[in-house]
């Protein structure tokens, strides 16, 4: 084992520029808590019932090494010292600007270096009005809106691509869907959720100033288009990788490893 003093000097001098930063959102309830929770100590504890955002550390897992470390001969055992931080946000509806304000940060504090978007995926279901579906793909639509914006208001030399995944959680329920299905879910109700939006829109560019519209609108809109299907993969031209990862804290299931797999191609 290294002596301590060598874990605190590599610790500061990567910690300083590297430290790899997570922001996790999502509904209330879907297990965000648990699920960082889990990440740090390997298994969930108590709710944090906080208005703060909790923050927590956890090294990478031997078991993953770091996209960054991959084509490297030396021994990535400094890059598994730093610990990567996972911030969780307020789920409730009220309070979901905090977690936007996070998102996309002024400068000079840096943007997170991914975003981790948690679902509860014995919640969603394709029935019709579905409220925790509604509910998701709505933060959802706001979250990638965020991002799109702040890509688009960036001049392109600082624009930053950031990847953000859903993870489709509590997989260990036998009502859970799996992640394929909340992937296809999630893309429908968002594109009815622009959808929504676009038509509110249009109403007040109506009785306004003579602007079109629907030309406001269909620039406006995530992805660029308020009407048809929506997809993640279009999200692309905007900077935004979307990814869709199954996962568990509880009973039997996939756990967190594709979650793990996920950060240490971010870092
Ligand atoms: P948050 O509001 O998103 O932070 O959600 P919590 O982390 O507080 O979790 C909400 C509830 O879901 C708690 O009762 C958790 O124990 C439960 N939960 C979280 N993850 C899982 C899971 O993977 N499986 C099961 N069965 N329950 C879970």
């Amino acid at each position: 084992a290294l002596p301590i003093f060598v874990h605190w000097y590599l610790y500061r001098s990567r910690a300083a520029t590297v430290t790899p930063k997570f922001l996790v959102l999502g509904p209330s309830g879907a297990g965000k808590t648990a699920l960082i929770t889990t990440l740090e100590r390997g298994a969930p504890t108590a709710t944090h019932t906080s208005l703060t955002p909790l923050t927590i550390a956890a090294p990478l897992p031997a078991t993953h090494t770091p996209s960054s470390a991959r084509y490297r001969s030396t021994n990535d055992a400094a890059l598994r010292l730093v610990p990567i931080l996972f911030t969780d946000t307020p789920g409730h509806g009220k309070l979901r600007h905090l977690a936007l304000g996070l998102i996309t940060p002024a400068p000079p504090t840096p943007p997170p270096t991914g975003l981790i978007f948690v679902v509860d995926a014995a919640a969603l279901s394709s029935e019709a009005d579905n409220a925790g579906l509604r509910d998701a793909a709505e933060y959802l639509h706001d979250v990638l809106l965020a991002l799109q914006r702040a890509y688009e208001r960036a001049k392109s030399s600082v624009a930053r691509e950031i990847p953000l995944v859903v993870v489709a959680g509590k997989l260990d329920l036998f009502t859970a869907l799996p992640a394929g299905v909340v992937r296809s879910l999630l893309e429908a109700e968002i594109g009815r959720v622009r959808e929504t939006k676009a038509r509110g829109i249009v109403g007040v560019g109506k009785g306004g100033d003579g602007l079109g519209g629907e030309e406001v609108v269909e620039e406006g809109a995530l992805g660029g288009r308020a009407e048809g299907k929506f997809e993640f993969g279009v999200m692309e031209e905007w900077g935004i990788k979307v990814s869709v990862v199954g996962g568990n804290v509880r009973g039997e299931g996939p756990g967190v490893t594709g979650l793990w797999d996920w950060v240490a191609g971010q870092i």
